[in-house]
């Protein structure tokens, strides 16, 4: 039996990988007034049981929010959204796209890179990345002082990236290849440009880069994700992370690095048992 008890209400705020790499993406988020889930980047069937396995109800996600129209991100929205009767949020572009691709469900709601809307008790803002997909964007969600970032698929990150992920307390980050690995893949040059280019994705270096920009006394959490399975080995980027955290002599931060085949267990921001324990005070 599911226990939905743990996942709802009370001024909670955390976050479920349900897989994340180059064959699929989806992540629920947990927000005080009810579960959504971010991409959804697995069949229906598939986003259902991986819930399930994380004693998420399936019948409890209130929505979905969409990053872009990539099939590893975008592959289950339509069934789902239909089958649980939910809006998806996504770009004007996003929803051009995913109309053309017959990706889209019945309820759309279009959302504005820079342009807060809420959702679920929490303030969300999509902010625009580099990809080679028009209408891109990543998201920062809030609830009172607590902040998750979620960055994947960028080639590149400027100021906007790096502002937008400062002062959260939880980042999800894309380290998607380890160049050495790429370079000596079989697939074709073209392929290989694309991806490092700044329209492409974010290799180990640049993601351990860019965290060093963005590690404040605020993080408190960092998921390393959207790896590559031919290009990138997750060893690796443990060992990336491990030593950069170790270098900024932050050994107090909790760390992983989400997979693709087995979900994460959930993040927490601020549980339930936080919010009681305010009680007492
Ligand atoms: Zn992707
Ligand atoms: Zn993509």
């Amino acid at each position: 039996m599911i226990d939905v008890q743990r996942h709802s209400g009370y001024g909670r705020f955390g976050f479920t990988i349900l897989g994340s790499g180059s064959k699929g993406n989806a992540t629920v988020i947990h927000a005080p007034d009810g579960d959504f889930l971010l991409d959804a980047g697995f069949s229906a069937k598939e986003l259902e049981r991986r819930m399930i396995l994380r004693d998420i109800d399936p019948d409890g996600i209130q929505a979905m929010v969409v990053t872009h129209d990539h099939t590893d991100h975008v592959c289950g929205c339509r069934v789902f959204g239909n089958r649980h009767g939910i809006p998806v949020y996504l770009t004007a572009e996003t929803c051009l796209l995913m109309g053309r691709n017959n990706e889209l469900p019945e309820e759309r709601i279009v959302i504005e890179p820079g342009t807060r809307f809420e959702l679920c008790g929490l303030t969300v803002e999509p902010f625009s990345v580099s990809h080679d997909v028009e209408g891109t964007v990543a998201y920062t969600f809030r609830s009172g002082e607590d902040k998750l970032g979620y960055a994947t698929d960028l080639g590149s990150f400027g100021l906007l990236v790096t502002s937008r992920l400062k002062d959260c307390h939880a980042i999800v980050l894309e380290s998607n290849y380890d160049i050495r690995a790429l370079r000596a893949s079989a697939r074709p040059e073209n392929v290989k440009r694309r991806i490092m280019s700044r329209h492409g994705h974010l290799s180990n270096e640049n993601a351990l880069e860019c965290l060093e920009q963005v590690i404040s006394p605020q993080t408190r959490n960092l998921v390393l994700a959207h790896l590559s399975r031919e290009c990138n080995d997750p060893d690796l980027v443990a060992e990336g992370l491990r030593r950069k955290l170790e270098s900024l002599n932050r050994p107090d931060v909790c760390w992983d690095v989400a997979c693709q085949d087995t979900p994460l267990d959930t993040i927490w921001l601020k549980s339930e048992d936080d919010f009681f324990a305010g009680f007492g005070k």
